[in-house]
């Protein structure tokens, strides 16, 4: 094997063990972070450096059934900094996802794919569960996130389902990998991250680059390699295989290449339910420098929920190459709602507004401030027809 390869190889489990079992080690300490009422959604993809505090403390076995909890939340104002702990290793793992659980389970049925309402925009994929589960992203796991390490990432979302839940392919295309050993290339091999996977290679590719979608962490693979599948087909049920605590499927959307690195946030994929939409945003700093790991408060002038989402980078976690995003928060209804990037001791506010099966993008530039200003079409990126 040569060394560079098994250099990757090393990253890569190292990217998969973090991906999706949570680990304590190396984190450092949740700092407090007080807001106001009501209960909010972590919306981050990594138990982060100013977590809402007084969370109760949960092992990580997301599930669609699991009653929502109240969050105890110190009710204050303003975010307010706290130091650092000096040592991570003797603290609780703070996974909030039992209270994130959203009020409800519904949604409103998807938009048909692919949906792409400006020129920029490539929701092509289905939900890859049946319209009867939960189908969101678990808020601590999102793409992108870091774990123990900083240059380890997320690079798919976890979205919670009971063990046996059928998987659907989310576009058509063949099947080209079905197994054991997807991660690390090798058939049959049973200590893989992913556990038994599914990789389908789509009809459809963006703007003459390859798509690939990858469903892991199954317990039983319906589908062989080279079979043809169209989106709704089953090609295997949730499980636990490979480095999981907790039944769930890991989902990647692959542009350009099916490797480890090509990976592309899922949320700015899947087809929004009908009448929401996704929020897209660069944070940066004065100096238009993206700012990493960056707690922002969205929340709901409606109904005053409030999620909590954490800017990703680095290796693995790439920006779509239109929004240069580093943060993404999908399936918000439609309307208004408020942002809060805190920075150097500010809290900057900014409202705005989200369309039905659209995105809404903002910049974020330090003490530049907000700009809602969509990027400017790239040169190098020309827009073709959806699929
Ligand atoms: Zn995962």
């Amino acid at each position: 094997m040569k060394p560079i390869l098994a250099v990757w190889l090393i990253a890569s489990c190292l990217l998969l063990l973090s991906a999706c079992v949570p680990s304590n080690a190396g984190r450092s300490a949740p700092q407090v972070v007080v807001i106001t009422e009501p209960p909010v959604e972590r919306a981050s993809a990594t138990p982060s450096a100013t977590a809402v505090v007084s969370l109760p403390q949960f092992t990580y076995s997301p599930s669609p059934s699991a009653s929502p909890k109240p969050l105890n939340i110190v009710v204050e104002n303003t975010l307010t900094p706290v130091p650092s702990a000096t040592s991570a290793s003797s603290l609780p793992i703070v996974f909030p996802t039992e209270g994130a659980t959203p009020e409800s389970a519904w949604r409103p049925p998807l938009y048909p794919t692919p949906w792409a309402l400006s020129p920029y925009d490539h929701f092509y994929f289905a939900r890859p569960f049946a319209s009867n589960v939960v189908s969101w992203p678990i808020a601590d796991y999102r793409y992108g996130g870091i774990f123990f390490r900083p240059e380890v990432v997320h690079t798919g979302i976890d979205l919670p389902a009971d063990v046996g839940t059928p998987v659907q392919a989310t576009g058509s295309g063949t099947v080209v990998w079905a197994g054991w050993g997807l991660l690390n290339n090798a058939p049959n091999y049973k200590d893989d991250p992913y556990g038994m996977a599914v990789a389908i290679r789509h009809d459809f590719g963006y703007k003459d680059q390859p798509l690939f979608t990858i469903y892991a962490h199954l317990s039983e693979v319906d589908v062989a390699v080279g079979q043809v599948l169209e989106v709704g087909d089953v090609l295997g049920k949730v499980g636990t295989t490979g480095f999981t605590t907790g039944p769930h499927l890991h989902y990647e959307i692959r542009v350009g290449a099916n490797d480890f690195f090509s990976t592309r946030n899922p949320e700015l994929w899947l087809v929004p339910p009908e009448g929401w939409g996704v929020l897209v945003a660069r944070i940066m700093d004065t100096y238009q420098h993206p700012l990493p790991s960056h707690e922002i408060i969205v929340r709901s002038q409606a109904t005053q929920r409030a999620w909590i989402v954490k800017t990703y980078g680095g290796i693995g976690a790439n920006s779509d190459p239109y929004y240069n995003e580093n943060l993404v928060l999908s399936d918000l209804p439609a309307g208004v709602y408020q942002v809060n990037v805190p920075y150097a001791g500010l809290n900057n506010r900014l409202e705005i507004q989200i369309f039905p099966g659209q995105v809404t993008y903002f910049a974020f530039q330090g003490f530049k401030g907000y700009d809602t200003e969509l990027p400017p079409p790239p040169s190098g990126i020309i827009s073709t027809p959806a699929p």
